[in-house]
């Protein structure tokens, strides 16, 4: 039997729908423009999260980085939350690429105050570096799938737009965020200068991020993924599989959604395991309080069949997707409770 796989929703494989298209896609070169189907994908991306334009990318980290590129200059300071995806997650790319300087704040599940938000805004002052972005994450990842309503970073908006300063939103999966709350992803971007969110997550697609927003932005987007050697030349063939994404996979999620709460049922009731948060979306983080050290915890769910990733001391990360099958997590509660 196969093992239950709840590493991440990136292993989640094409459909055939997604190969079939993928090997019928028109092409050309994208770097001239001139591949059709990037075109369409970029196309479709903008006008469902409602802005001017889009790009078509490599990846969700690309994406990101390019937003921080467009957005600042270098000695500039980016204002993110401590467990930010941004921060903690690519391989430490805002020092690196972005030659900025990454500020901190601490947030209460994925989300800093709008108060701390305004005292760490820099004044003009010469020894401070001036503050050139500020970003947010929906659904948040570490703070186990967060759906964020719309309304919960209105103050934020408000206050860096008192300030012009502009806001990216990390919306790797601003779908699930946008079925979770039944409303459309394009409302939950409103007010932010640039998106990105992620095909080869929860909607299945093998490979690629879309950064969106207006056609000014991504001109320069543009520039900068050539710069990170992003630009790629008969993409359409992946770009295939992302309309495919956008058209039939977005509704889905919820599905995954259900099976995450159903999972999160049998760890409460466990004894050795709690939540380390509601379960908003498709990401379950647990907390583990038996004998076995993390890494012996992991490597003995993977003997019994379960795969599931470290997430620090005492915890695991468990996430739900598409290559699931009904009966799974039963499956996976059974030899959870066992620990
Ligand atoms: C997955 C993810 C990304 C980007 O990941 P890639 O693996 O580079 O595609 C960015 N932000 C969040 C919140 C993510 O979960």
């Amino acid at each position: 039997m196969n093992p239950v796989d709840l590493r991440s929703d990136t292993i989640t494989r094409p459909t055939a729908k997604m190969r079939k298209a993928m090997f019928e896609a028109r092409v050309g070169d994208d770097v001239y423009g001139e591949d059709p189907t990037v075109n369409a994908l970029e196309e479709m991306a903008a006008h469902r999260v409602g802005t001017e334009a889009a790009l078509f990318v490599p990846s969700g980290t690309m994406s990101n980085q390019i937003a921080v590129m467009v957005h600042t200059r270098p000695g500039q300071e980016v204002i993110t939350e401590a467990t930010a995806h941004i921060f903690l997650y690519e391989a430490g790319a805002l020092g690196r690429l972005g030659s900025v300087q990454v500020h901190i704040l601490e947030g209460e599940r994925g989300l800093f105050s709008s108060k701390a938000l305004q005292g760490a805004i820099r004044g003009d002052n010469i020894h401070f570096p001036p503050t050139g972005l500020v970003t947010l994450e929906n659904t948040h990842n570490r703070a186990g799938g967060r759906v964020f309503r719309k309304e919960e970073f209105r103050e934020h908006l408000e206050i860096c737009s008192e300030h012009n300063i502009p806001v990216h939103l990390d919306g790797a999966r601003i779908f699930n965020a946008a079925v979770a709350l039944n409303c459309s992803p394009a409302s939950l971007v409103e007010g932010f200068d640039s998106v990105s969110f992620c095909l080869s997550k929860g909607l299945g697609a093998p490979v690629g991020s879309l950064l969106c927003g207006s056609k000014v932005f991504i001109k320069e987007a543009r520039r900068c993924r050539k710069i990170l050697g992003g630009a790629m030349r008969q993409a359409g063939i992946l770009a295939a599989a992302g309309i495919v994404a956008l058209e039939d996979m977005t509704e889905r999620l919820q599905e995954d959604h259900e099976r995450a709460k159903e999972l999160a049922e049998i760890l409460q009731e466990s004894e050795n395991f709690s939540l380390g948060f509601p379960v908003d979306s498709n990401i379950i983080v647990a907390a583990y309080r038996g004998n076995l050290s993390t890494e012996a915890l992991v490597s003995s769910l993977a003997k019994d069949g379960l795969l599931v990733n470290p997430f620090g001391p005492g915890e695991i990360r468990l996430v739900t997707h598409m290559d699931l099958e009904d009966g799974d997590m039963k499956r996976a509660g059974e030899i959870l409770v066992k620990y």
